[in-house]
């Protein structure tokens, strides 16, 4: 287990400073739930400093229970058919101009949620000049054909879907996740959308082998990823997984160097990486 002290290169401080306050007040203003809210994350400092956020959209609850993930889990709402227009408003008003859209998983839906990260970004367009989208979406279990087709009229936009860990991992990190049902959605979503890249994330410190990552990078590359994030996973809640590792920023820059090596033409890779992070990099 690693020791309860934080390395001092995993240590950030909050920034609360004006800019931080303004962005909180439009998110709040306009009812809209974010990732770096719901997911504890360590950089809500800084990106909302600097006007930005990552938008989650149909509600905070999860119909999965990844212990690795501090969103809340169980019955979801039904979908609020304001949202679009929500989201539209707090970007007008924010001035952005890339913005990231994720979700919770809804396995309740037929589309896996599919037709409302379209409409959201439909609201968006019609309010926002230049906007441009990066969707990170759920891995539309049942209906990923149906799901990239719905999307494909809401093109362009970068594709994101989170392979989170390696496939060793999934029982205990990811127990509602399949594998190879990831690799396959971006695959599919390469084939799709030719001209659009696609994009994954990968957290380090849950006990995985560097053999392992290698061949998680290279079954990405191989499904068509040409992105990749890489970020050392935080402990968000008490009960969630425990840090095996704490990766060295320098290990991080091996892994940014390896992973151009294999292919892979934007990468991220730092301590405080998350699939958001600096997306419009
Ligand atoms: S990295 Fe992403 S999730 Fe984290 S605060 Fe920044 S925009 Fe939000």
């Amino acid at each position: 287990m690693a020791s309860k002290r934080l390395p001092e290169w995993i240590r950030k401080k909050m920034q609360y400073n004006r800019s931080f306050m303004a962005t909180d007040e439009i998110i709040n203003s306009h009812g809209i739930q974010t990732i770096c809210t719901n997911a504890k994350c360590p950089n809500k400092g800084e990106c909302w400093s600097r006007g930005t956020a990552t938008v989650l959209i149909m509600g905070n609850i999860c119909t999965r229970n990844c212990p690795f993930c501090a969103v809340g889990h169980g019955k979801p709402e039904p979908l609020d058919m304001s949202e679009p227009e929500r989201v539209a408003k707090m970007v007008k008003e924010m001035g952005i101009t890339y913005l990231v859209i994720t979700s919770v998983d809804r396995d309740d839906l037929l589309d896996g949620g599919a037709s409302q990260f379209r409409d959201v970004m439909d609201a968006c367009r019609n309010m926002n000049d230049d906007i441009r989208f990066e969707i990170l979406t759920p891995d539309f279990k049942g209906s990923q054909a149906k799901s990239l087709e719905i999307l494909s009229s809401a093109l362009p936009f970068v594709f994101s879907h989170n392979i989170e860990t390696v496939s060793r991992l999934y029982p205990t990190a990811r127990p509602g996740g399949v594998y190879e049902r990831t690799l396959r959605l971006l695959n599919l979503a390469s084939i799709r959308y030719p001209n659009t890249p696609i994009k994954s994330s990968i957290m380090l410190g849950l006990g995985e082998t560097e053999a392992e990552v290698i061949e998680v990078l290279e079954d990405l590359h191989e499904a068509g990823c040409t992105r990749v994030a890489m970020g050392q996973y935080l402990k968000p809640d008490r009960d969630s997984l425990e840090v095996k590792e704490y990766v060295t920023p320098e290990k991080f820059e091996w892994w940014e160097k390896t992973a151009r090596e294999i292919g892979f033409d934007w990468v991220m890779s730092s301590p405080f990486t998350r699939s958001s992070y600096h997306a419009d990099a």
